[in-house]
């Protein structure tokens, strides 16, 4: 049994949807668990949606509309068949939203988000299973709403994994007695009657769980580029496929900002051993990068990380003072109470610098710190991570900016600059 995960630039139009059964031609007959995100943009149009019906504002009736209009252009490019039961599906989910809308009165905003947002996935989800079934691939549609069990912490739902794995085992079973094909959704959850959400970008780690669970042989996930880039084509271009990478690396190429692959989706791959694939969508022959326990191959290529809108804070004692583990705890504890992740650190006598997210909750932390110490900071900043560095490529990064913070170690070197 393998998992496929389809993320959202792999879905965004009939056309995507129709390589999807292209890919399938190549594994006919094998047992497959078919995970998808939104179409494209949708988790981010759905995102404004429920801020604006939160707020009432009038807007969000334009914005419904968009985000239908395209689900059912995509449809009607894919089912020319005017009633096909596919546009009784979407019609259903859709009314279910404008049901919804009204509700974010009763309820907080992330638990209200989490019963709104999940609709992106629904939606491409019936899209594809539709199609699949009339390309030949008949397949069998699963709310992952009622497979992915979670607690209540809404918009970062935790993972109940003994609940989920009696449900998954229990349905997934039957359901592949029936058909070689399942298809459901990534990013959604569910606890009790409620939807859940995983976290944005989430759809991967709900493939690592399915295939934890499913002791899956494999995970593919299909993107956009070749496999695993050793930097960002939209910054670089010279970037170079990384064949081979352990899981290791890529938590860790994932902790300095790397998007490629959700952080999540490694731990429970890694425990069972399972080797995570990232292949192209476009040509899906080739062999594309894979993901697995060893760690030969880690350090072949310097693997290049920026990440934007960072502020270096720098938070010195007021009464010249050391900062010391008095402070340092008093300051971790009001970085952690903002919730502001801390990306590189460093200090010095009698002064503490941070690098972190740009974030409004930055203006709360800032004002507090200033209780008890002084704070001064620097906005628009990028932090620039070099894994398996070599001079060559510090300099062709740093060229013309100015460093002001540095930090090496014997993998990695950081660096802030404007
Ligand atoms: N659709 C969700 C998002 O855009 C989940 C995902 O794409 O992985 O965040
Ligand atoms: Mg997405």
């Amino acid at each position: 049994m393998r998992v496929f995960k389809f993320g959202g630039a792999s879905v965004k139009d009939a056309e995507s949807v129709r390589n999807i059964s292209l890919i399938l031609h190549n594994y006919r007959n094998q047992k497959l668990v078919i995970i998808v995100s939104a179409m494209n943009k949708t988790t981010n149009a759905l995102e404004k949606l429920t801020e604006d019906s939160f707020e009432n504002d009038r807007a969000s009736g334009s914005l419904f509309k968009e985000i239908k209009d395209y689900h059912f252009q995509v449809a009607q490019a894919l089912f020319p068949e005017q009633n096909h039961p596919v546009f009784a599906s979407l019609e259903k989910l859709f009314m279910e939203m404008d049901l919804l809308l009204g509700t974010g009165e009763k309820q907080e905003f992330d638990q209200y988000y989490d019963q709104l947002v999940p609709y992106g996935e629904l939606l491409s989800t019936q899209i594809i299973s539709w199609f699949l079934n009339d390309a030949g691939f008949q397949n069998i549609w699963l709310d992952a709403r009622k497979l992915v069990i979670t607690d209540n912490t809404y918009r970062s739902a935790k993972v109940n994994w003994e609940a989920s794995r009696d449900v998954i085992a229990g349905k997934l079973g039957p359901a592949f007695s029936k058909s070689n094909i399942i298809v459901t959704q990534g990013f959604i959850g569910g606890h009790g009657s409620l939807s859940t959400t995983l976290g944005r970008e989430g759809s991967d780690f709900s493939a690592a769980i399915f295939a934890n669970i499913l002791d899956a042989r494999e995970v593919i996930v299909w993107k956009d580029v070749p496999g695993y880039l050793n930097a960002d084509p939209m910054y670089f271009d010279d970037t170079v496929k990384l064949d081979r990478l352990s899981y290791t690396e890529t938590i860790e190429l994932a902790f300095y900002g790397a998007k490629i692959i959700h952080p999540k989706t490694i731990r429970p791959l890694k425990n069972k051993g399972i080797p995570l694939y990232v292949k192209s969508f476009q040509s899906p022959e080739e062999a594309g990068s894979v993901i697995h326990a060893d760690i030969s191959s880690d350090a072949t290529v310097p693997s290049c990380i920026i990440k934007q809108e960072q502020v270096l804070i720098s938070i010195s004692s007021r009464d010249f003072s050391f900062i010391a583990e008095d402070h340092l705890h008093l300051i971790f504890g009001l970085f952690a109470k903002h919730r502001c992740g801390i990306n590189l650190m460093q200090n010095s006598a009698i002064s503490f610098s941070v690098c972190v997210d740009n974030t409004p909750r930055l203006n709360g932390l800032i004002s507090e710190l200033q209780n008890d110490f002084s704070v001064k900071y620097n906005k628009d900043l990028h932090l620039i991570t070099i894994r398996h560095y070599d001079a060559d490529t510090i300099r062709k990064l740093t060229k013309n900016n100015d460093i002001l913070l540095e930090q090496r170690s014997r993998v990695t070197v950081q660096m802030v600059v404007k």
